[in-house]
């Protein structure tokens, strides 16, 4: 049986970015995987997701979003695969609202290019959106969309290119210290050793990582297409930009332009308001009540997006209190690194969380700024 460096659990999102950052500084990795390559179960599939800078969510995740982007860019010319198209973004919303205040901020903060449009600025310039008239919106032309099967599947491929072992269907079942320092790892084939641990377990963080002491929330999310009413032509990336809506009562939904063809339409979701589940127990049915509420709300600001509903999916958000994520070495194990949390907003980060756990498998330490992500601040723990 080799030895290995590093042995990465989950090849989901951040696992397969991890994967892929250690195998080509030389480093020798196992990866272990529960399911195939780019399912569906997790929190990594549905064909898009978004990416922007200025992040409303805080303005220190900035930095962070400006190496994700250079990262994707790479990853793209290294995979020869379509991972990043920017289209432009608006945050569209009351002037106080988190969506359009927080984004501004971070814009500002980080002196990032952006445009302020008021509603009637916004409607010329997009006529597929329909603002209410103390509404306004923060356009960013770097925002747009990134695709996480085709990333997923990227960094699989450059993995496994630079020599790292991949193991499908094969989920890890315990884990342990070895006796001379590193780690044992249990699967129903095998037992394995290797001098670090990654553990990047998406929705399945409450099962494999309970020993943070992080309550995390599991919540089922749908993404919906519609084939708006009058085609796709004024909803194509040229026209349509990738957006999300804050209303009066703080709720948010956000779209994407039609990316998926003629007949694919164009998705949309709310952003958060999920119902809490598990991975073993999620209702994957999308119910009729859903379809129609989520016409409903998605025809006050988009008229002609809900024409006719085509299909829906369900994912999963892994939730954190502060819904900011969970990225460190394990606080109990000098052998652990972990990443998850990512609190339904981490797909645009997934080449960066690479190149962090990368650093942390290997060094200990990282240069990115990661102190918001220490798990501590969560388990009662001073810091
Ligand atoms: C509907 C929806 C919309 C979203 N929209 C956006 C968006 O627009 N922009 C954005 O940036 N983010 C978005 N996100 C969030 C983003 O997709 C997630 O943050 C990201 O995919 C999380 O990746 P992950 O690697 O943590 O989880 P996953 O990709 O789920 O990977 C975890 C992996 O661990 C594996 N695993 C679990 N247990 C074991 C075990 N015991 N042994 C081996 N393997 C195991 C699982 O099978 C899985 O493959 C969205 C998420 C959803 C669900």
């Amino acid at each position: 049986m080799p030895g290995y460096d590093v042995i990465v659990v989950g090849l989901g999102g951040m696992g397969s970015a991890a994967a892929y950052h250690l195998a080509a500084r030389g480093v020798r990795v196992l990866g272990l995987e529960k399911f195939g390559p780019a399912h569906d179960r997790g929190a990594s599939h549905g064909g898009s997701r978004i990416t922007r800078q200025s992040y409303f969510e805080s303005p220190e995740y900035v930095p962070l979003l400006l190496r994700a982007y250079e990262l994707f860019d790479g990853l793209a010319r290294d995979s020869g695969r379509d991972v990043i198209t920017l289209t432009g973004g608006v945050m569209v919303g009351r002037p106080e609202s988190l969506t359009v205040s927080g984004s501004r901020l971070s814009a500002e903060r980080w002196g990032l290019e952006h445009e302020m449009l008021d509603a009637g600025d916004l409607r010329r310039r997009f006529p597929t959106l329909s603002p209410e008239p103390d509404e306004v919106a923060l356009f960013e032309a770097k925002a747009g969309f990134v695709r996480p099967e085709a990333t997923v599947s990227a960094h699989l491929e450059l993995a496994d290119r630079a020599g790292a072992d991949l193991h499908f269907d094969e989920p890890m079942t315990s884990w342990s210290a070895a006796p001379g320092g590193g780690v044992r790892v249990e699967t129903a084939a095998g037992s394995y050793e290797a001098g670090q641990l990654v553990i990047t377990p998406g929705p399945w963080a409450p099962q494999l990582l309970s020993d943070l002491g992080v309550p995390f929330t599991i919540e089922r999310q749908v993404q919906y297409w519609f084939q708006p009413t009058g085609g796709v032509e004024p909803f194509v990336p040229e026209r349509h930009p990738i957006y999300i809506w804050e209303d009066a009562a703080g709720s948010q939904i956000y779209g994407f332009p039609a990316i998926d063809g003629p007949d694919g339409g164009a998705k949309v979701a709310f952003f958060r308001r999920g119902i809490v589940t598990t991975p073993e127990t999620i209702d994957r049915e999308v119910h009729p009540d859903e379809i129609t509420a989520m016409a409903d709300r998605t025809r006050r600001n988009l008229p002609d997006l809900p024409g006719t509903f085509l299909t829906a999916k369900t994912c999963l958000y892994s939730n954190t209190p502060d819904e900011h994520f969970v990225i460190a070495r394990h606080p109990a194990h000098e052998a652990v690194t972990v990443a998850c949390g990512f609190s339904g907003h981490g797909f645009k980060f997934v080449p960066v969380v690479g190149e962090i756990l990368a650093d942390l498998a290997t060094t200990g330490t990282t240069q990115h700024p990661i102190g918001l992500f220490d798990p501590r601040r969560l388990s009662g723990v001073t810091i």
